[in-house]
């Protein structure tokens, strides 16, 4: 293994929700401590390299019973639509627990509102967390707790999760299936497009209807952006990328975040830890022809799903980095997917 270490920034991780749902239970941990649950804790994040991420704000289905995490992707209780003070008072819970690992942190982990603050962070050591919602339930169709969270920090939202809102409706966690299952962008959902684009506000189309996607290509002058997807050519999951929606991507100078969840990355889409690290470099590649070098980004999924047991957690990093550089990938190629690509197109998206 190479002695330097590359330096992560990470499309998606659900360690806010975990801390949040975990809060009061025997299952509560410390970030601050390395730990032997979850994927993400500072310690191990600096093992990792992981100098920062979109950290997401993910409100399920069942937000109120902890039994319900992690979920069963067969009940139908998980996907059902939730209302919206209810999302609101939940994004809440978790936007304050960024804020107490920022304050806890005493600098070593910020909430960045710019991709400055970013690479000033990342430069100096220190964690940098960048605000994401996942389903955009919390948001009213006013546009109210839009301003007031974009105020707070928030610079990333994908519209939908795998479920129905006010805005737009997500593709089911479906295996094999195309991601045309469902509706495209409502009117409201086409000004929360119009919205974010002006704010400044990343624009996140995994979890997104195939329809939507394209009612967003159409609109959306800002480049298009999945955080934590892979190529259905690959694996067939509804929850992945067809070569024409890559190409739209490419065509935008967007991105796609590699998902590490197993059942996103196997061609046979099984729930299996025992996957091998290949699996995911057989997704950069193709992803690499699809989009170019500027295309392919990390969205590791962390603390929100199945990742290959080779590479266990965030100090796994540079396992996943080796196995790169394994397939031939060049050291200036490694890191504009680790982090400058992402930094990259989050400045062009006005951050
Ligand atoms: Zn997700």
């Amino acid at each position: 293994m190479s002695d330097s270490i590359i330096p992560v920034f990470d499309g998606h991780n659900d360690t806010l929700l975990r801390h949040v749902m975990n809060e009061g239970t025997p299952k509560q941990v410390s970030f601050f401590e390395e730990n032997t649950t979850g994927h993400i804790d500072l310690p191990r994040a600096r093992k990792g390299g992981f100098g920062g991420g979109l950290f997401a704000m993910f409100t399920p289905s069942k937000y109120d019973d902890q039994s319900g995490i992690p979920f069963d992707p067969n009940d139908p209780a998980n996907f059902a639509p939730i209302d919206q003070p209810g999302a609101l008072n939940f994004t809440n819970q978790m936007f304050a627990m960024a804020c107490k690992f920022e304050r806890e942190s005493r600098g070593e982990v910020i909430i960045a509102r710019t991709v400055a603050e970013v690479r000033a962070a990342m430069a100096s050591g220190k964690l940098a967390m960048v605000m994401h919602i996942e389903g955009a339930e919390a948001i009213d169709a006013n546009f109210y707790a839009l301003e007031v969270l974009y105020a707070a920090g928030l610079r990333s939202i994908g519209p939908v999760w795998s479920r129905e809102n006010i805005f737009a409706d997500g593709v089911p966690m479906a295996f094999p299936s195309s991601p045309d299952t469902g509706s495209g962008l409502t009117d409201t959902g086409r000004e929360l497009i119009r919205n974010c684009n002006e704010m400044g506000v990343m624009i996140d189309l995994s979890h997104i209807t195939e329809k939507g996607f394209w009612d967003v290509a159409g609109l959306s002058t800002k480049p298009l952006v999945a955080s934590h997807s892979n190529a259905h050519a690959l694996c067939p999951s509804a929850r992945n990328l067809t070569d024409k929606q890559l190409d739209a991507i490419r065509e935008s100078q967007g991105l796609v975040g590699i998902n590490y969840h197993v059942a996103f990355s196997r061609e046979d889409g099984r729930h299996d830890v025992d996957t091998e690290l290949d699996v995911l470099v057989q997704h950069a590649a193709y992803l690499l022809e699809k989009l170019g070098e500027e295309g392919v980004a990390l969205g590791s999924d962390f603390d929100g799903c199945l990742i290959p047991a080779e590479l266990k957690d965030v100090a796994g990093l540079p396992r996943l980095i080796e196995a790169f550089r394994a397939r031939g990938f060049g050291e200036n190629l490694i890191r504009k997917i680790a982090s400058e690509n992402w930094l990259n197109v989050l400045e062009h998206t006005g951050l």
